[in-house]
């Protein structure tokens, strides 16, 4: 979908923030009624926070502008995988659909080490799309993790 690559693109601009940051490289953003109403990156180092993740903070402030923790009828893009503690609040925050990126062989959700987002629910059930500009992500998260050894 044309539209997934264009919102991935700003989640992946998001991600460059982080980066120039020397945060892990990972964006996201919150789509509601076609527009963008939420951005954040990775902040775990700035804030010494385990907790800082792109997804939640973006969760957080989409909450925050719609006065309402119910996240109904959003779509939440991120460059990476979520990992358990953002799948966990993507589903308590009822979100209706994650589109990710690259895949997170070490902490995905969504499969790739376990997956929470796509199990049956009894409350909320996500739609959910990945893959979307993969490689841009995967890029940088290497060259990042390459800059790291150096
Ligand atoms: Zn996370």
């Amino acid at each position: 979908m044309l539209l997934d690559e264009e919102y991935m693109k700003a989640a992946l601009e998001e991600a460059r923030i982080a980066f120039s940051k020397d945060e892990v490289p990972v964006g996201a953003v919150l789509i509601y009624n076609g527009e963008i109403i939420a951005r954040a990156h990775n902040q775990v180092e700035t804030l010494q926070d385990a907790c800082g993740h792109a997804e939640l903070l973006c969760l957080r402030e989409g909450s925050k502008i719609l006065k309402n923790w119910r996240l109904l009828k959003t779509t939440l893009y991120t460059t990476l995988e979520p990992c358990s503690m953002c799948a966990g609040a993507l589903i308590l925050s009822r979100v209706e659909t994650v589109v990710w990126g690259a895949p997170d062989l070490r902490q995905g959700a969504g499969g790739s080490w376990v997956d929470l987002l796509s199990k049956e629910h009894p409350i909320h059930n996500l739609k959910i799309r990945s893959g979307v500009l993969a490689e841009e992500s995967a890029k940088m998260m290497k060259e990042f993790f390459q800059n790291k050894r150096k």
